[in-house]
């Protein structure tokens, strides 16, 4: 039977499965991007060359990427229920020793099992402040688990349910492109370890948080700074005291939008294609340069469209548009306000009722506050249900495998972040947390 619901009362009542579920099956109206997503994510783990079904299908794995295992049959068979309950019962019977911790874009089917929810970064602290779980269970994507396992003590486990779910913006800047470009920025700059006349080097290397440990580590041997993209401004402000320049990687968006709103001019933005000779850019354009734009994205914020935001004003006047600093610049440009997923939770919370918002971000995230605050009118920018590919791979199938094999006393997909890549890294990560907003912001910054 068909339930005729239309496509915004099934985001407003549904979880994002549930509703690909229903889309899929004719049993609702709607669109996804992928019928496929209706399927277990073990169908997608092995032999695939792309991340699967969802916003990333068209983005290519790197060769060399973590591959998941066969996921036990007793887990891909069994229902929604029997996952629930085996889930509930491996956490009752581990308690405190385990600590399962899901990223905002999660499903809401893992949500409901997580002691903490939230940003990477806000997750990462969580597992900085539980010394005494032994494990903890990240429900989020590969880099998250490292940064997890950079915070956490050497003696906690820190386990990815599904070693499938990478990041494909992560992925975009790999450490050997990085090593060639800082290579190729010496041959334009020469000594990067020379100070001019104020004390600065020629270029300070910022990575995303979004990022492999290997790339934090780079930054860390380098002089740099990690970013969040609540803290880019101030990370960049600390950048531009001691460099005269900056190599933003791998989000060209978040670097482009938050360098422009800090006054920075297009012009001295090139784009590094790590596919071209110095990037793609002449010497003197590097030279020019204030902030170099690693050529990577996120296929989730890439969908979002300016003519989607028109759309959304023309069907809801008094509409507010949030978008995150991920999306295309003509998108930041086009909305009323940008900014992180916790600049978002907190912009609806602060609403009063009977707001309307149109979120762009990670669809599980949004219909989740939809759902959380029904005094609101809150809906996706995209029509179609495309949830990020690698955030998809956590089902509670492998959450309820990882935690029934650590009652059975074994640990499966650690993540492990060998020391010489840690201690750099972690040394980035403290600088970032060290970077303070400078006294007298020059003005309020967009997407940062
Ligand atoms: S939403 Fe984008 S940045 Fe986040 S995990 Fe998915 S692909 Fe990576």
């Amino acid at each position: 039977m068909t339930i005729a619901l239309p496509a915004d009362d099934i985001r407003a009542a549904a979880s994002v499965d549930r509703s690909i579920r229903l889309i899929t099956a004719g049993a609702a109206s709607g669109q996804t991007c992928a019928p496929e997503l209706a399927k277990g994510p073990w169908e997608f783990d092995a032999g695939t060359v792309g991340y699967g079904p969802g916003s990333s299908m068209g983005d290519v794995i790197p060769a060399g990427s973590p591959r998941q295992g066969a996921l036990p049959r007793e887990y891909r068979e069994a229902g929604d229920d029997e996952l629930r309950q085996r889930i509930r019962a491996a956490k009752a019977t581990l308690g405190d020793r385990v600590l399962v911790l899901g990223h905002f874009y999660q499903r809401d089917e893992v949500i409901e099992h997580a002691d903490f929810t939230g940003d990477s970064f806000q997750l990462a602290n969580a597992a900085k402040g539980r010394p005494d779980a032994e494990a903890i269970v990240f429900c989020g994507v590969h880099f998250m688990a490292e940064t997890a396992d950079l915070l956490s003590t050497a003696r906690q486990a820190v386990i990815l349910p599904n070693l499938a779910a990478g990041c494909s913006m992560a992925d975009m800047a790999d450490e050997s492109s990085v090593e060639e470009c800082w290579e190729q920025l010496e041959e334009v700059y020469g000594d990067l370890t020379a100070t001019d006349a104020s004390g600065r080097v020629p270029v300070i290397p910022v990575t995303y948080m979004n990022s492999s440990a290997a790339l934090k580590g780079f930054v860390g041997r380098h002089g740099g700074i990690v970013c969040t993209s609540s803290n880019a401004r101030t990370v960049l402000e600390w950048a531009f005291e001691r460099g005269q320049r900056v190599l933003f990687f791998p989000d060209q968006h978040l670097g482009r939008n938050t360098a422009k709103a800090m006054g920075v001019p297009l012009e001295r933005m090139p784009m590094w294609n790590p596919r071209r000779a110095f990037g793609g850019s002449t010497p003197a354009e590097l030279d020019e340069a204030r902030v170099i734009l690693w050529h990577g994205f996120c296929s989730v914020h890439k969908r979002f469209t300016v003519d989607q935001i028109a759309r959304a004003r023309a069907e809801h006047p008094g509409v507010t548009v949030i978008v995150h600093p991920e999306c295309p610049m003509p998108v930041v440009d086009a909305a009323d306000a940008a900014g992180s997923t916790d600049f978002i939770v907190k912009a609806i919370q602060a609403a009063p009722p009977g707001s309307t918002f149109a979120i762009g971000t990670e669809i599980n995230l949004v219909q989740r506050l939809a759902a959380e605050y029904p005094q609101h009118s809150i809906f996706c920018l995209d029509p179609v249900v495309c949830p990020c590919s690698t955030m998809y791979r956590i089902h509670p199938g492998y959450l309820a495998w990882v935690l029934e094999e650590l009652v059975a006393g074994r640990i499966v997909n650690r993540i492990t972040v060998p020391d010489t890549v840690a201690d750099p890294a972690r040394l980035a990560l403290e600088r970032m947390l060290a970077a303070k907003p400078p006294a007298s912001p020059p003005t309020a910054p967009a997407g940062a």
